[in-house]
């Protein structure tokens, strides 16, 4: 992308949308982007005013431009298409003004308020916990960060390894959070009660932005054969580079955004031969379809209605037995039940499995908050404030959601900010007294299978 292809890509808007009627794209779009004041901007070659309207309702603009499924979102509702046409490549033109605006001296757009004397802890520090923590500095909080690893970003991590790390403007919108006066401690996991009381006694507010939890168990027989492992152990190996032995045949088992990154980590680090195996059909498969495609196009072979039945091997992984499937009857989550096909198994043989079948909520530390309500093991919140049960605690992202996106995990953090401040200023009267409500993240597609 260039100035001038940019002028021009931008130019293509037809300005749809209005105040009281904003434009498909922004609709579409889960931190409410003003997609066509910002392509407006783009047109007259106003950089600062374009970075401006990204930054201003996103402190981590510049990593969703990077990472976020604009095919999905902003560029599938763009009205062009409805014409017949090809949608504005709105993604492109953000990661090419979040380029400008963090390689040049304007890029901070958010100025810290007064000091309001009120404390408050923010659990974690992948994107809900950073936006969180930006936005309650922003407001004038007193705000401090403490996180487990001794990295920031969380899950987004494994996003930027899939893309260029190079291109990743990470650091740089985590300077700028920093700057506002957020306080961000690494290796400081919140892991006993203790800790946890600590900070419940200095604190005037609490969000929890802990993150999905572990790998689940995917409850095959054979798996823990050497050579059996999961994704989030074989992505942080991919991540660093390790490579895999040549001629490595690789089954990963899932169907989800995060088995579809795991099976193109694989053919990054050298895997010979990579399949992946998901037990409904294609139209179920929750992974994004330009994800799919991207798969599909390395050589990836997806083996739909399969499973796997059981892992072979003596001292290690040798073959993968797999069976068909069919869809019968429904699941508690509205999904079509995949049912075994007697006399339909077949032998994958299979140096490496990496099961990628969901996340298990991180039940240690939520059990430890008094009078915290939980929804099948998540945290049941407002969704306009992230309050949970137990006024004093806030929760947003993909603890919450248990998969989700960046930007979801973004715009969970900037409400439950915006919660927390009114809930400090006691303009509103804590969430389990108003009505009933759904968890906001857990309906949308991402990576969470
Ligand atoms: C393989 C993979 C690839 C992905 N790729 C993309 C992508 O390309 N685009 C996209 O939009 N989304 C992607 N996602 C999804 C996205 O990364 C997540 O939805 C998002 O990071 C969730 O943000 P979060 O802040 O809720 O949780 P997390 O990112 O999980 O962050 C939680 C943080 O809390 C910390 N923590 C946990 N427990 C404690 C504790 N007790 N004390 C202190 N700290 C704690 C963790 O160490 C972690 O840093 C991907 C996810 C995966 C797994």
């Amino acid at each position: 992308m260039t100035a001038s292809l940019a002028i021009l890509e931008a130019d293509r808007c037809l300005r749809c949308g209005e105040p009281a009627d904003p434009a498909p794209c922004t609709v579409a779009c889960p931190c409410e982007l003003e997609v066509p004041r910002f392509l407006q901007a783009v047109t007259r070659g106003g950089w600062e005013e374009a970075a401006e309207v990204m930054f201003s309702e996103n402190l981590l603009a510049a990593s969703c431009a990077l990472l976020c499924p604009a095919g999905e979102l902003c560029q599938q509702a763009c009205a062009l298409t409805r014409e017949g046409e090809r949608p504005i490549a709105i993604g492109l033109l953000e990661r090419f003004v979040a380029d400008l605006a963090l390689d040049n001296p304007w890029a901070r757009f958010r100025v810290g308020a007064p000091p309001t004397g009120k404390r408050i802890a923010v659990i974690g520090a992948g994107p809900a916990g950073l936006v969180c923590a930006g936005e309650l500095a922003a407001l004038g909080h007193g705000v401090r960060v403490y996180e487990a690893s001794g990295e920031f970003g969380g899950l987004l991590q494994y996003g930027i390894a899939a893309r260029r790390r190079e291109a990743s403007h990470l650091a740089e919108e985590v300077r700028a959070i920093i700057a506002l006066g957020v306080e961000l401690y690494l290796d400081t996991p919140i892991d006993t009660p203790e800790r946890l009381w600590e900070i419940e006694r200095q604190c005037d507010a609490i969000f929890i932005g802990i993150g999905p939890g572990a790998d689940g168990d995917c409850g095959v027989p054979g798996d823990t054969l050497p050579g059996v492992v999961r994704a989030g152990s074989f992505l942080d190996r991919a991540r660093r580079g390790v490579p895999l032995q040549p001629g490595t045949r690789v089954v990963v088992i899932g169907g989800g955004n995060t088995a579809l990154d795991v099976a193109r980590a694989a053919r990054r680090v050298g895997a010979a031969q990579v399949s992946v195996l998901y037990r409904r059909s294609e139209p179920e498969m929750p992974a994004y379809r330009e994800q799919l495609e991207l798969a599909r196009s390395e050589s990836i072979r997806i083996h739909f209605l399969t499973q796997p039945v059981e892992f072979l091997g003596t001292t290690r992984l040798t073959a993968v037995r797999c069976m068909g499937t069919r869809l019968e009857a429904w699941d508690d989550f509205d999904q079509p039940l995949p049912v075994p096909v007697a006399g339909s198994d077949f032998v994958l043989g299979a140096d490496l499995a990496v099961t990628a079948v969901g996340r298990t909520p991180p039940l240690g530390f939520l059990r430890r908050v008094e009078g915290l309500d939980l929804d099948r093991g998540r945290p049941r919140v407002d969704p306009v404030s992230g309050q949970t049960t137990n006024p004093k605690y806030f929760a947003g992202g993909a603890v919450v959601g248990g998969g989700g996106s960046i930007v979801a995990a973004v715009r969970s953090g900037r409400r439950a900010a915006r919660g927390i401040d009114r809930w400090l200023a006691r303009e509103t009267p804590a969430w389990p007294g108003r009505p009933a409500h759904v968890a906001p993240d857990r309906t949308e597609p991402g990576w969470g299978e």
